[in-house]
């Protein structure tokens, strides 16, 4: 993949358009948008794509993958209403964009990704070094990553057929989980919240349309 490296007024231009749609769209945590006004998307996806990076839409990845459309990113963002230091999991790497997202808005990050070739672009790129708050594992996300938990947050970023128990377990009490859930061509967002008492408060938001949370791990 050859990234483009140069986040020229151009690009910053776009991404304030961009900005000022997802706002329009619905979006009006502030510090989601911030964020999304900082992250040069452009930089996650190979310069063929550079000048429609900053539509709103998703792209090819390589290994079948998706970087999800924007709108998707800031909707799941908002929904998680994380505080920075937070430990916070995120199931399907992928580009590393809603990563970066999310360790702009100061949390403590944990990641996951399947496909060994996705985590290996991610670990050997030199941009991702600079955000020490982020951690990075292959593996499969139907886990966890139960040696860090309890999360406060996680955010599920494929289509999940159920709900992941051994995430359930993981999460903190008081925390929420945001996940699409639905096996077929759309999903219903979901976000849940594990009352004090252990109890899950389930909250249904809008359809979306996900690449497939898959078992195992892709060699
Ligand atoms: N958050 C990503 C979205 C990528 S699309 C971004 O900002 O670009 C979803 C990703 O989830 C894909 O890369 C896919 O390989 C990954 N995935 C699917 N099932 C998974 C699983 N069980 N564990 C970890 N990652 C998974």
């Amino acid at each position: 993949m050859s990234r483009p490296t140069e986040d020229t007024y151009r690009h910053q231009g776009l991404r304030k358009k961009l900005v000022q749609h997802l706002h329009k769209k619905g979006i009006t945590d502030d510090r989601v948008l911030d964020a999304m006004l900082t992250v040069p998307r452009h930089f996650f996806l190979d310069s063929a794509f550079d000048e429609v990076a900053y539509e709103d839409r998703a792209f090819p990845i390589g290994e079948g993958q998706t970087i999800s459309q924007p709108y998707t990113v800031a909707y799941q963002t908002q929904l998680l209403e994380t505080e920075p230091y937070m430990k916070v999991l995120e199931i399907g790497t992928g580009s590393a964009y809603q990563a970066v997202v999310l360790a702009e808005m100061g949390v403590q990050l944990f990641t996951i990704e399947r496909q060994k070739k996705l985590f290996d672009e991610n670990w050997k790129w030199n941009f991702l070094k600079q955000y020490s708050s982020i951690s990075f594992f292959y593996g499969d996300g139907f886990e966890g990553q139960p040696d860090y938990a309890p999360f406060d947050r996680i955010l599920i970023t494929a289509a999940a057929p159920f709900i992941p128990q051994k995430l359930i377990e993981q999460l903190s009490k008081g925390g929420k989980m945001v996940i699409p859930l639905g096996a077929g061509d759309v999903q219903q967002m979901m976000r849940i919240t594990k009352l004090d008492t252990g109890v899950l408060q389930e909250e249904v938001f809008e359809n979306f349309s996900f690449v497939p949370m898959l078992k195992g791990k892709n060699e």
